[in-house]
């Protein structure tokens, strides 16, 4: 065997390490010891590794991809990946063993250096993982075992992994770690449900240099709840299936994307004591400030989720199942949703509502589009107003909201915008059956879209949510802000467009 390097970075685009390796955007080839030719694709590759046996140097590729025959793509076992070794090359030069090690390192980020001889390889990423051990069924750390820890440190990953004891430890831990310590990761994954993201979000965010940590550290979703919105719509942006395996691929492509986050003011105390880092809003924007990067909801959507938690053990079945309850009982809800919608927003507007963090800008970010919770919204400010009843408010930032459901699958987690679905009261229980049964990623928006009258659908870049004091649902009813219940009572939001970073899409090779 020849050690000799072929480097063609021409319109083919191709790297040969001698003539049995191949390597271009999209495609490894390489030729086995018994002469027969075998290949993998570069979407599934993660890292490679180089081991010296008795002077010669073997480069393995670490891939992985879906079983032969692959089953269901909503989140089941045919979308779990899994780990490959391919034995690439047997060199005797370590300089082209160390050359082909680091090409395929980066390739498998989508770092164009791969076609650079001279390119360094990649650092060490340093990651921060919370796993909650309560989440979904109950079976989180196992999960984050199998599924996700070897394709971290295959890709080269150091992760330091924090098992979350009690509700809010996630949110504190963050909220207090030093400086030094947090910015020393490079990323920042919630294991978990959005629940979990949320904690993350906070604590981050709460922070007082949270501009800096925004602007640094990247978040990631290792889905492992049972609502796990952010990962379903991550995946979905990125052109895979549902599944752990394919969020945790996204974190090991280091492939990032930005992520729109709201600044939500609850007028009223949170029901739950779990910890909350946030220092309380100033005097008249209620008494909790929280970031949300899901949804917030109430009515129908709030209830099957909050009131669903004993059902725990059933994975994501449990809210289409409690939605069931709650639609054989429907409630309508009184109340005034005021919307100001994304034409409203004049330049002076956006310009203040920023875009990425950058470190050392104003923090908390400012909400000049919204009031004291006292003072009234007009019409003259570009507001509109929707009066109830209701059967349900889902104001939504991401495309899909849990596991095959997407209230807004025309929309993306960085349009700058969120997506009002306001589903009036006089909608009949057949609708919503059908609407909750024919749920798949689609089927939500598409009935809505057929059947206009059933619902006020539309972007903005704030609302307020004014449940009426009168209405005796009061002491029913739920709010609830990225799933996570907040205090009954008004809640109004404004979104900042790209304030924070994810791993998501995968990156196009150029
Ligand atoms: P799921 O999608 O299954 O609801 P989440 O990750 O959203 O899972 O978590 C649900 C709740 O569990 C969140 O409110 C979170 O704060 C809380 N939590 C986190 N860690 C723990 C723990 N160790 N014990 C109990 N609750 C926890
Ligand atoms: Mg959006």
């Amino acid at each position: 065997m020849s050690d000799s390097v072929v480097i063609d970075v021409g319109a083919t685009a191709t790297r040969s390490f001698s003539p049995e390796v191949q390597l271009d955007a999209e495609r490894v080839s390489f030729r086995q010891p018994d002469g027969s030719e075998s290949g993998f694709l570069v979407s599934d590759l993660v890292g490679a590794t180089l081991e010296e046996q008795g002077g010669v140097w073997r480069v393995d590729a670490l891939t992985y991809s879906y079983p032969a025959k692959r089953g269901c793509s909503r989140g089941g076992s045919g979308a779990t990946r899994v780990r490959w070794v391919h034995v690439v090359a047997r060199l005797t030069s370590e300089a082209v063993a160390r050359a082909l090690v680091t090409a395929l390192q980066l390739l498998a980020t989508g770092s164009v250096a791969w076609r650079d001889p001279t390119a360094k390889p990649p650092s060490r990423r340093r990651l921060l993982a919370f796993i909650n051990p309560r989440s979904g069924p109950g079976r989180g750390v196992d999960d984050f075992e199998v599924l996700c820890r070897p394709m971290l440190v295959d890709a080269g990953c150091d992760v330091d992994v924090i098992v979350t004891e009690r509700a809010g430890h996630a949110a504190a831990a963050l909220h207090a770690m030093p400086a030094s310590e947090l910015l020393s990761y490079s990323g920042v994954l919630a294991g978990g449900g959005d629940g979990s993201v949320h904690e993350v979000v906070q604590g981050l965010l709460s922070r007082a240099d949270g501009a800096a940590c925004a602007a640094a550290l990247v978040l990631g979703h290792l889905p492992l709840g049972s609502g796990n919105g952010l990962a379903s719509s991550l995946c979905a942006a990125a052109g895979l299936p549902y599944s752990v395996s394919n969020a945790a691929l996204l974190v090991t492509k280091d492939a990032r994307s930005p992520l729109d986050i709201a600044t939500v003011f609850c007028e009223t105390a949170p029901v739950r004591s779990g910890f909350t880092p946030n220092a309380p809003p100033p005097t008249g924007w209620g008494l909790e400030r929280r970031f949300s990067f899901l949804s917030s909801a109430w009515g129908l959507v709030a209830d099957a989720d909050i009131e669903s938690e004993f059902l725990r053990c059933l994975g994501d079945a449990r809210t289409t199942l409690w939605g069931l309850v709650r639609i054989a009982t429907l409630r309508r809800y009184r109340g005034t949703l005021w919307i100001l919608p994304e034409a409203s927003v004049n330049a002076a507007t956006t310009a203040a509502l920023g875009g990425r963090a950058v470190a050392g800008s104003a923090w908390p970010p400012a909400t000049p589009s919204l009031r004291p919770f006292g003072e009234a919204l007009t019409t003259e400010d570009g507001w509109r107003e929707l009066r109830g009843p209701f059967a349900c408010i889902w104001v939504t930032s991401t495309t899909h909201q849990t596991i095959g459901a997407a209230a807004a699958p025309l929309s993306s987690h960085h349009d700058g915008v969120l997506t009002v679905t306001a589903i009036t009261g006089g909608i009949g229980r057949g609708d919503l059956l059908r609407m909750l049964l024919e749920m798949d990623d689609t089927g939500f928006s598409a009935h809505l879209a057929a059947h206009p009258g059933l619902a006020t659908t539309l972007t903005c870049r704030a609302f307020r949510l004014e449940p009426d004091p009168v209405d005796p649902m009061r002491t029913h009813g739920h709010v609830v802000v990225d799933g996570e219940e907040v205090g009954y009572g008004a809640v109004q939001a404004e979104v900042h467009p790209s304030l924070v970073t994810v791993y998501g899409r995968l990156k196009p090779q150029t």
